[in-house]
């Protein structure tokens, strides 16, 4: 059997790999998770573009998940009053304004509604990823008066970041809300939420979804200043983490990112939720067929941090080499675990507690890994708690999450070590264990006469806690008199 890969890869869909032939060679060459940027394109893309990925993993034959990304209330300067570039100069005083009004060379937009509230005199404003920088000073009317402090080129509709700024505007827009409900229709797997500045945000979008009759797990995108420090507050609300460090990057000093990642890695481990790591892993193959050292390094560290997923974002939208993206994540991974001496899983690995499910989500890795003809966990999952729990205690053996909800199929795609398996329904121990044996064996993962940890939630009616283990000879299911 060929070692399965246990990190999961997250591509972002774009017009580099917005077809089917490219979806379905995305999904071959390793794409776990497709993820939807709301910022760019329609929402009636997006719903387009869900289906088309549903139907590409059903021609693979494979789970993969959908996850929609709320643009959020991304700031944005405003467009120039004149064709070509707008010089601003270090040293030079400029005005800042909410209004839309053309940029020039003495005043420009800020398309934040709040600006001259929620910006107080000597807090720093970031252009175009930080190349920019302003200082502000002082109000005056409808305008903040500013600094100069890193001159450059502006280009039209650049983002704007605030790092010191207590943003009092909530994260969720007009346009998130839309995206929701358009999801929710379209059935996606998983939501990111952009710009969470605290939990009420990730709460809002609960609302919004619950209100439309919905469940899908919300992953908090960890970006703002203000989210790194009510990090265990998010962590406790949402239902996954992202490390985007694509704006996090520009809210913090670089030496903060790899930082704050492990301080996210780890939140999400004390919370049992997935984890992401996101943005600029493999840049340099968005123009070129081989990734710098550096990115390699990246992404084997990601993979020893453990996080559940690392993400390509240009790599795959809009790249020259979306497919080869994918193959290389594959092919670091792959490397990267099985380098892996155990000791990176101990000291990552979140404080051990004494909770029933997870003590039986302990013994299960402990007997896994103590007996060398053990194949692996195979894990019932009606709500897909069980496996991603299973997930959480890092076996180094597979987690094979066999479950009748297509959904938890899909969602499990994202869980790190969990490989998910579609089964029929059950109603007892004895269809529970003889379902597992099916599915373990059409997949081929194992032979009949291996053996295998069975971990469920009992009786299958009930959902509760994970409170059944059995060593378990795969075939032998069909031949117990209960
Ligand atoms: C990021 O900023 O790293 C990120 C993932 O967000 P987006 O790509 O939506 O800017």
């Amino acid at each position: 059997m060929r070692m399965l890969r246990r990190t999961k890869i997250v591509a972002t869909i774009g017009p580099a790999s917005a077809s089917m032939e490219r979806l379905r060679a995305m999904i071959r060459a390793g794409m776990d998770v497709a993820r939807l940027n709301t910022s760019h394109g329609t929402l009636d893309e997006h719903r387009g573009m869900a289906r088309l990925v549903r139907e590409a993993a059903a021609l693979e034959g494979r789970p993969v998940a959908v996850l929609l990304d709320l643009a959020g209330p991304k700031i944005r300067t405003g467009d120039h009053a004149f064709e070509g570039a707008l010089e601003l100069r270090t040293g030079a005083t400029i005005r800042v304004t909410p209004r839309p009004v053309p940029a020039t060379e003495e005043r420009l937009t800020i398309g934040y509604d709040r600006l001259l509230e929620d910006v107080q005199p000597g807090e720093r404003i970031l252009l175009d990823d930080g190349k920019l920088e302003l200082l502000a000073a002082h109000r005056d009317g409808d305008d903040l008066v500013c600094t100069v402090v890193h001159g450059g080129v502006l280009a039209p509709r650049r983002g704007v970041h605030l790092p010191e700024t207590e943003l009092t505007a909530p994260a969720l827009t007009d346009r998130d809300r839309e995206a929701i409900a358009a999801g929710v229709a379209e059935g996606v797997d998983y939501f990111a939420v952009s710009f969470v500045r605290d939990a009420s945000d990730v709460l809002a979008a609960r609302e919004v979804m619950e209100g439309l009759g919905a469940d899908i797990p919300l992953v908090a995108k960890i970006e703002r200043r203000q989210a790194v420090e009510h990090l265990d507050e998010i962590a406790a609300e949402a239902d996954g983490l992202m490390v985007a460090r694509g704006d996090l990057g520009v809210e913090l000093a670089p030496e903060e990112v790899p930082v704050q990642q492990r301080r996210i890695i780890a939140a999400a481990a004390r919370e049992m939720v997935p984890v992401i790591t996101a943005t600029q892993m493999l840049e340099s193959m968005i123009e070129a067929p081989r990734p710098t050292r550096a990115e390699a390094s990246d992404v084997a560290n990601a993979v020893w941090e453990l996080s559940d997923a690392v993400m390509l974002s240009g790599e795959t939208a809009v790249g020259r080499y979306p497919v080869e993206a994918v193959a290389m994540m594959d092919r670091i991974i792959r490397r990267a675990e099985e380098a892996s001496s155990g000791t990176d899983r101990d000291a990552t690995m979140a404080p051990e507690h004494d909770d029933h499910s997870y003590v039986v989500a302990l013994a299960a890795r402990r007997i896994v890994e103590s007996d060398a003809n053990m194949r692996g966990i195979a894990c019932f999952t009606r709500s897909g708690y069980s496996a991603l729990l299973m997930s959480k205690v890092h076996p180094r053996a597979p987690i094979f999450g066999v479950t009748h909800s297509e959904t938890v199929y899909r969602r499990l795609a994202l869980a790190r070590g969990v490989v998910p398996m579609l089964s029929g329904a059950v109603t007892t121990t004895e269809e529970l264990l003889r379902v597992v044996d099916d599915s373990l064996l059409a997949a081929g993962y194992v032979e009949r006469g291996d053996e295998v940890v069975v971990v469920a939630s009992l009786p299958v009616r009930a959902q509760g806690t994970t409170n059944f283990l059995k060593l378990h000879r795969v075939g032998d299911a069909a031949t117990y008199q209960w």
